[in-house]
């Protein structure tokens, strides 16, 4: 067999979405295009299935994450992955990204100009090959980055309701520091759950 052939066989064989997110998490390692990197000790890319029903977007790496390399590894993660499962999601129906890949120091909200040039090299990307259903912006910073134009007041104006396949949810830190019990955000897991069904 010539090596040609046994290319293509590879390429068969190995989902073409996965190598594709795959390049980009090696170009997300050995980013520097913005002062982010400086103080970094992990870059966090993302997490969950190359062919996804439904893509959660948050903002930015916060201590742990910086720490694992993996995204909502605190207590806001233990309130997203509750929400997961009260919508059922199988492990090959999500994934989980950031706006941001690096995290800011003392957790500071990312400027204007890391979003755009963190998005416009990787998010972006990912999207395109991730391709969901919907996708769920996860507090104030991932809502207005896909909002744009229209996003003008706070997040609470936006969550619950669908901006083509944009849906803005509350960061769980927000449920966190009111104590907030599950009744709280059922109502926003209702509506994404049915759209999610249809
Ligand atoms: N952890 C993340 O990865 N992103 C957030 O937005 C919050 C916590």
């Amino acid at each position: 067999m010539n090596s040609k052939r046994l290319k293509n066989i590879w390429r068969l064989i190995i989902n073409p979405k996965l190598l594709e997110l795959r390049k980009l998490h090696i170009g997300i390692k050995n980013c520097k295009q913005c002062v982010l990197h400086k103080e970094r000790l992990n870059v966090v890319s993302g997490v969950g299935h190359y062919d996804p029903k439904v893509v959660f977007v948050g903002e930015a790496p916060g201590k742990e994450e910086d720490k694992t390399g993996y995204p909502f590894q605190g207590e806001s993660g233990l309130i997203l992955y509750r929400w997961i499962d009260e919508l059922r999601l199988l492990d090959t129906e999500f994934a989980i990204l950031n706006i941001v890949k690096c995290r800011p120091p003392n957790n500071r909200d990312p400027m204007d100009e890391e979003v755009s040039t963190c998005t416009d090299l990787w998010l972006k990307k990912q999207l395109d090959i991730l391709e969901p259903k919907v996708i769920v912006s996860v507090g104030r910073i991932a809502s207005a980055y896909f909002l744009g134009k229209e996003f003008k007041s706070g997040i609470l104006t936006y969550a619950g309701r669908f901006y083509g396949n944009t849906y803005p949810m509350i960061h769980p830190s927000y449920f966190l520091r009111r104590g907030s019990k599950p009744n709280e955000w059922e109502p926003y897991l209702t509506k994404l759950k049915e759209k999610l069904n249809d």
